[in-house]
């Protein structure tokens, strides 16, 4: 049976991009945390069905809840980065990008994780703008980067990028891409393996999805959010639009991820690009 990829991006409600400007860095150690809920039912439903998935922590969690980064490497999950504190690669710049996966490594080592072998940047602001992050990855000792979006959309996406496992050549070597999944749809790629649009579809889409993946032997990757399974969060006052995709279908959540847990079998992305070492794209 063929092993997908399934992942969370450790964070609280209130650093979402579509919320930053709501809740400022310097508010957040005031704004109450509601990051176990998601957890508990996330770890909870993946003990349930056998399954395994990485963690990309945010630097700025794992150096608050060490209990949590060991909790997830207790049940036999990999624990990656997804940054500091959220910034987008175009705000960071090479050097800020440099001093920002280092402050999270050392949190996650502080917390008793292994080095990070993935990263996951926020909001998926790997473009063909920021790929210079590839090299500061490979020169870190990063293996995998799960960062590009192969969509179109105004704020990140590289259209046309290999939408499954590929090897992109860096400065000082090679590293894999693992995007999260996509599925073409009337000449788009529709981002199927998480996020908003997860929630929005019929479960249906995203399993058809993974099989249509898994037929033509591609693994997928999915991405959530602790977040998502907590719909009774703060209700916060953002425009409308980001309040509707924030909050869509939060109930439906879980229900839809024990769905695809039934029928797929998940691990995390280290085991699952270990599988596809001989896949170049
Ligand atoms: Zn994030």
């Amino acid at each position: 049976m063929m092993r997908h990829a399934l992942s969370f991006d450790v964070e609280e409600y209130f650093q979402v991009a579509n919320l930053r400007g709501h809740f400022r860095r310097d508010d957040w150690d005031g704004v109450p945390s509601r990051l176990d809920v998601g957890m508990d039912v996330i770890l909870g439903a993946l003990e349930r069905h056998g399954a395994r998935a990485t963690f990309f922590f945010l630097g700025w969690i794992a150096q608050r809840r060490a209990d949590l980064v060991r909790r997830c490497l207790d049940a036999g999950h990999e624990v990656a980065s997804h940054g500091f504190e959220h910034a987008f690669l175009q705000d960071l710049g090479r050097a800020g990008l440099v001093e920002d996966l280092a402050r999270t490594e050392a949190a996650l080592a502080a917390a008793g994780a292994p080095a990070p072998r993935g990263f996951r940047a926020s909001t998926f602001t790997l473009t063909r703008d920021t790929w210079w992050a590839f090299d500061v990855l490979v020169e870190r000792g990063y293996r995998y980067d799960s960062s590009v979006h192969p969509v179109r959309h105004p704020l990140y996406g590289v259209p046309g990028f290999e939408p499954g496992i590929s090897t992109v050549e860096a400065a000082g070597g090679s590293i894999r891409e693992f995007p999260v999944a996509t599925w073409p749809c009337a000449g788009r790629n529709l981002p199927v393996g998480g996020g908003g649009y997860f929630r929005l579809l019929p479960v249906a889409v995203s399993a058809a999805a993974i099989a249509g993946l898994e037929r033509r032997g591609r693994p997928a990757a999915l991405y959530l959010h602790p977040w998502e399974f907590d719909s009774d969060q703060p209700r916060c006052p953002a425009p409308l639009l980001a309040r509707f995709r924030h909050t869509l279908n939060l109930k439906r959540t879980l229900p839809r991820l024990e769905r695809l847990l039934e029928r797929f079998r998940f691990d995390p992305y280290e085991r699952v690009l270990a599988e596809n070492a001989d896949v170049v794209g």
